[in-house]
């Protein structure tokens, strides 16, 4: 029997695929105050734990796979997206559409083999247009986190997938019953996704937050992968809002387990409530 997480929304199934854990650096932390700053200099902390995760979304006739995990990029306690798939028992030659949420290595460097070729043979690439369009340019050397490494990779990405690469508007559904969230900062075309099936909804938020531990009771602290961070606070505070005011069901591009739940008011933040 499989283990992976799933989620009915009315007739849309969702399928969380864990690529893999990691612990984030402190030093990646931005906004944090006294007592944070105490509590992560206590051993075996747990609070920038994190994890990648992917999602199969399936529609009618469709499989959309949401992002694809970084292959083996980050070491070796990520890059299992393909098991996750295979245990979906979905083959790559199955999945008819992708959505990138935004091009960071951990979401778009499973997609493609270390020869450059497409994983993914019969898939049509969906990309924000911003997003496309901001890695498209040549020069990164002021980008923070090696940004013209980034920029390299999702070059290969959109060479491996060429003709099947579709730009969307923000606006734009993906398959049927699914469209982007924008959430621009983390980088500048960065998106969630929305389910809208049978009067039910779901939002995944995608990278407003990387280390739930900290991020979900304290929203004011960021991390220095967001390329704006001023319009990624604006971001997180906007998506988290919206989940826990409507009382939508969430997930996110790095949420730890269990992959589907609620947001709760929390003191001055939330609080993570599995479904
Ligand atoms: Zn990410």
């Amino acid at each position: 029997m499989s283990d992976l997480q799933e989620l009915m929304v009315g007739s849309t199934r969702v399928v969380a695929l864990k690529d893999g854990e990691l612990t984030l650096p402190k030093e990646i932390l931005l906004n944090i105050d006294e007592e944070t700053t105490k509590k992560l200099s206590e051993e075996n902390n747990q609070l920038t734990n994190s994890q990648i995760n992917a999602y199969l979304i399936f529609k009618n006739e469709k499989i959309l796979l949401v992002d694809s995990g970084c292959r083996d990029l980050f070491g070796p306690t990520c890059g299992f997206v393909h098991e996750e798939i295979a245990k979906a028992n979905v083959k790559p030659e199955d999945i008819t559409d992708i959505f990138f949420t935004h091009l960071h290595p951990d979401h778009v460097g499973g997609s493609i083999n270390k020869d450059g070729k497409a994983i993914f043979p019969n898939a049509t690439v969906n990309i924000i247009e911003d997003e496309l369009n901001f890695w498209s340019k040549d020069d990164f050397e002021d980008i923070e986190v090696n940004g013209k490494n980034m920029a390299d990779l999702n070059k290969s990405v959109i060479k491996a997938y060429g003709e099947r690469v579709k730009t969307i508007k923000t606006n734009q559904e993906i398959i049927s019953g699914v469209f982007p969230v924008p959430l621009p900062g983390h980088t500048p075309g960065h998106s969630g996704f929305r389910i809208d099936d049978d009067n039910i909804s779901f939002v995944q938020m995608g990278d407003v937050l990387h280390t739930p531990n900290l991020q979900l009771s304290d929203p004011n602290i960021s991390v220095l992968f967001d390329i704006d961070v001023e319009q990624g606070l604006k971001s997180r505070k906007k998506a988290f809002d919206m989940v826990c005011n409507d009382r939508i069901i969430c997930s996110g591009g790095h949420i730890l387990e269990p992959k589907f739940g609620y947001l709760d008011k929390f003191g001055s933040g939330y609080k993570y409530v599995a479904i």
